[in-house]
């Protein structure tokens, strides 16, 4: 026998010997009666990547449930088989930013590889309602945080649909206002809220005190902050680096840990810049981290507090810039006058290619798409956003490893929640024991299709998706009446 021969024996004799293990303990927990070797749902050749261990190597997966059970070069036998030749077996992808989640958002998110869709910036004032609402009804995972705008909306009776347009962005709130603010969030946290979101670009008249205060109720329960800063761009004294400073300061004051939503679109050119104060926040010891989409012009409401007073001089755009999402013109000074008194969605075309793509190659930011869709209309980040990435700026620019791309989609998301929300700890990650969420897409032919002219066209190249252990994509079909996702939910208390 040769040395390479004897190695050869001896790992299968340990693989056989860890497997008779692994299945003993499996055949104890089954009530079922299928075969030791026999799984609900095979994964046959294909190349499995992991960013949590960095396997990268040709396995096959048996899956179980809704559990990945073994990861392994044996053969597997299973009720459903799926051959993966040629093609990446990922973690399904972890969406830390979508809005306004619907099923035609859920069916585009799902055939661009997303798995579980987290509405983390805005969040819900009533977290109880907004779990109800979704129960047994939902393509894939789903979760939210307690939004500190929704709230201040309900408690200072704003008008206003999704974001403010009366006093929760425009009034101070009075001492009794704030505590009401305080005691709601706090509520959303007792029933599971995943984090606390702020946008506090959309309410300027919460005074930094009230933000602090915001700040330490999260802190109280371990919940990350998720905030859209109070100021975008470079225009000094009021600019996206005294906007980070402020959230910066009170993550520092309170403890609660820092998430910067979509740093590109708030720091412009300066991005490179944020992501520094970031690094040297985390290098002594801060717990702060971002996130960023691969596109360069952002979304939101016309009618807004962000269009308040002088935009285009602290935006550096125009009216030309923006894009009115129902019909898709360029908006001129008569244009924005009259939509904005009607309210809905624009496109602000504000940032350059290469600034999004620095951000994306950063080994800091997570991706995340912050996308709307809905009736056809929205953002093609909604339905793009992770195609996007993993074939335009992986495949065709070589921008990002495909590792690494991986980590920032599945590992770094759930790493993100999982001190709030043990749930995460078996999400983003390939082994056994992890949630059978998985994307397995054609690493040569992945590509987001979505435009901002067709802005819910579904991307290519993703081939099958699994949400817990159920088939949702097959052969790049979309499956019919079919709601395997499960809320996503901080332990109540
Ligand atoms: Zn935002």
């Amino acid at each position: 026998m040769t040395a390479k021969r004897f190695f050869h024996t001896r790992l299968l004799a340990m693989l056989s010997a860890s497997s008779i293990l692994f299945f003993s303990g499996i055949m104890f927990l089954s009530t079922g009666n299928a075969a030791d070797d026999y799984y609900d749902v095979v994964v046959l050749n294909g190349r499995v990547m992991d960013p949590e261990s960095n396997l990268d190597a040709i396995r096959n997966i048996g899956i179980r449930g809704s559990k990945v059970e073994t990861i392994t070069g044996k053969t597997l036998k299973g009720k459903t088989i799926i051959d993966a030749k040629a093609l990446v077996v990922a973690p399904g992808f972890i969406d830390l930013h979508v809005h306004d989640m619907n099923q035609e958002h859920h069916r585009a998110q799902a055939r661009d590889g997303v798995t579980t869709a987290l509405e983390l910036e805005i969040g819900t004032a009533d977290i109880d309602q907004w779990y109800a609402d979704r129960e047994g009804k939902t393509l894939i995972n789903y979760g939210v945080s307690v939004g500190h705008v929704p709230v201040r909306m309900v408690v200072m009776k704003d008008p206003g649909s999704f974001v403010p347009n009366g006093d929760a962005a425009r009034r101070p709130a009075t001492e009794n206002e704030i505590a009401e603010i305080k005691r709601q969030i706090e509520l959303g946290l007792k029933r599971g809220a995943l984090a606390v979101g702020l946008g506090i670009n959309y309410t300027p008249a919460a005074t930094h005190a009230e933000i602090i205060e915001v700040f330490r109720v999260a802190a109280k329960f371990n919940a990350s902050c998720h905030v859209h800063m109070r100021y975008a761009g470079l225009k000094e004294p009021m600019n996206c680096v005294s906007a980070f400073e402020e959230v910066l300061a009170a993550s520092a004051i309170t403890g609660a840990p820092l998430h910067v939503v979509h740093i590109t679109s708030m720091a412009f050119d300066d991005t490179s810049r944020v992501l520094e104060m970031i690094r040297g926040a985390r290098a002594r010891g801060m717990d702060v981290t971002t996130e960023c989409y691969p596109y360069t012009a952002g979304m939101t409401r016309l009618d807004s507090a962000i269009f308040d007073g002088d935009w285009q001089g602290q935006l550096g755009i125009d009216y030309k810039d923006l894009q009115w999402v129902d019909t898709g013109e360029r908006l001129t000074s008569e244009t924005f006058a009259r939509y904005r008194k009607i309210g809905g969605m624009v496109a602000l075309h504000s940032m350059k290619p290469e600034v999004v793509r620095s951000a994306i190659a950063d080994p800091l930011t997570m991706i995340a798409s912050d996308g709307i869709l809905k009736d056809g209309k929205g953002h093609p980040r909604a339905a793009g956003t992770y195609s996007r990435v993993l074939g335009y700026y992986v495949r065709d620019t070589r921008t990002l490893t495909l590792m690494d791309a991986l980590r920032k989609m599945t590992l770094m998301p759930a790493q993100r929640l999982e001190r709030r929300v043990p749930m995460m700890k078996t999400k983003g990650r390939l082994r056994p024991g992890a949630d059978a969420d998985l994307t397995i897409f054609d690493p040569e032919r992945v590509i987001d299709r979505a435009s901002y002219q067709e802005p819910g066209k579904y991307s290519e190249g993703v081939k099958f998706v699994l949400v817990n252990g159920i088939v949702v994509v097959k052969e790049g079909q979309l499956q019919e009446g079919i709601n395997p996702g499960r809320a996503v939910r901080a332990p109540s208390q």
